[in-house]
């Protein structure tokens, strides 16, 4: 299994270059983002700063410069990066303010806010390296992490795409309540706190049937889900994030825009887009998200070609064979957290054509679908930072 710490090391020069803003680094994300870059030694190419909304005046995670006000234009404009995992309020607040203030920085962001926007690249270098060279070489300062199932996906089914084998996706997700921030961690840890205690009430005779409503009923308690707005715990959410108006989540319509804008298709002079839709979930496993794919392949290939494919896909794909033990073992939530591998198995044709085929796979959405292609875009900034004019 690809681990974290021991995902192969690139040299890196070890002259301070860029001026890098730390924003929401105390987050899901930016904690993650944080151990990750310490894992890998991205400080020591950059002289860093940590700002925050909430802790200005504290300790700092490391150095000993006091952390400093995230809402600081001024303090800000003084970087030639700002990478923030703060949100998308932050960025809303912040982001258009300094560019029109003349501030012509790096801007790496893990919110949606500005994805879409012509001049913002969404990172994930495995898939669009080329893509992120480009726009750096043509002055694009805009770079933001894609939608977590996004990234995810991608990576997962990249050999299939690659090979132009896909002619649709739909997608099932199961995805870990840490997407959802680190109040609502709290606030599901908070539910099961709750259900155990009204367990342990429970009358000493009490059936299992009656157990289980206990543990329910017990989640009726006013306060217990302000954050997500109704109980996770022994439970999952059929809706993540707004709605779009057309029966969509947002998270839903994030999967076919995103996706196609990182794979440069469905633009002018680009390729058709890959249509990508399904339901999304959230279901309460701490970390990691998890897909049930559908694939329409373009001819009815063999399954050993597709197993083969994704078998020597890339370094960061495991191919879990299509058995109980292997699949129960090796494709979950559990066995994935705190890695960058993802895994991908339960490959198997469906019975309607022989031209669909099914799979299910798993990563850590606080890596791979966060953090990772965050600080991936900031090593290639350094790498670079020679000729941009920052
Ligand atoms: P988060 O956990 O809610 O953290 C955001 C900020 O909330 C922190 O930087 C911190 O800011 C503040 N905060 C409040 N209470 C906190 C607590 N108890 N512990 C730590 N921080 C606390 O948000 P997130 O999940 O990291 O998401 C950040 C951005 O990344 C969002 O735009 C999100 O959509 C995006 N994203 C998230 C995921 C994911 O899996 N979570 C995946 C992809 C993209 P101050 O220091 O300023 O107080």
């Amino acid at each position: 299994m690809m681990t974290a710490a021991s995902e192969p090391k690139e040299n890196m020069s070890q002259k301070k270059t860029l001026k890098t803003a730390m924003v929401g680094w105390r987050g899901m994300v930016g904690s993650v983002l944080m151990q990750r870059m310490e894992e890998e030694g991205d400080f020591s190419s950059i002289e860093a700063d940590f700002f925050s909304t909430s802790q200005a005046g504290a300790p700092p995670p490391m150095g000993d410069r006091p952390i400093l006000d995230a809402s600081n234009l001024k303090r800000l404009a003084e970087y030639q990066v700002i990478l923030t995992c703060q949100g998308g309020s932050y960025t809303e607040a912040t982001y258009q303010p300094l560019r029109d203030a003349g501030w012509n920085g790096i801007w790496i962001d893990a919110a949606s806010t500005l994805r879409m926007q012509d001049d913002c690249v969404i990172v994930l270098d495995p898939v669009n390296r080329a893509a992120i060279h480009r726009a750096l070489s043509s002055g694009v300062r805009t770079f933001a992490g894609g939608n977590c199932t996004v990234s995810l996906l991608l990576m997962a089914i990249l050999p299939l795409i690659e090979r132009g084998w896909v002619e649709w996706v739909n997608s099932m997700t199961y995805q870990a309540v840490s997407g959802a921030g680190a109040q609502a961690v709290l606030e599901m840890i908070e539910q099961t706190r709750h259900q155990v205690r009204s367990l342990d009430a429970a009358p000493e005779h009490a059936t299992v049937m009656q157990l289980a409503e206990v543990a329910n009923l017990s989640l009726t308690t006013p306060g217990l889900a302000e954050v997500q707005g109704a109980p996770i715990a022994s439970s999952l959410l059929p809706w993540i994030d707004s709605e779009t108006g057309d029966g969509r989540s947002r998270e839903e319509w994030k999967g076919v825009v995103e996706s196609n804008k990182i794979l440069e298709r469905g633009g002018a002079n680009q390729p058709e887009m890959i249509p990508m839709d399904g339901l999304c979930v959230r279901v309460p496993t701490f970390r990691c998200h998890s897909q049930a794919v559908t694939i329409k392949l373009t001819e009815a290939l063999p399954i050993e070609q597709l197993n083969r494919a994704l078998l020597g896909g890339h370094r960061w794909l495991e191919f879990v064979a299509n058995a109980k033990q292997t699949s129960i073992e090796r494709l979950t939530p559990l066995a994935v957290s705190g890695s960058l591998t993802v895994a991908v198995g339960r490959v198997r044709k469906l019975q309607q054509a022989d031209d669909m085929v099914t799979l299910f796979t798993v990563g850590d959405q606080l890596l791979w679908g966060a953090a990772e292609p965050l600080r991936r875009m900031l090593r290639i900034a350094v790498e670079r930072s020679d000729e941009l004019e920052l």
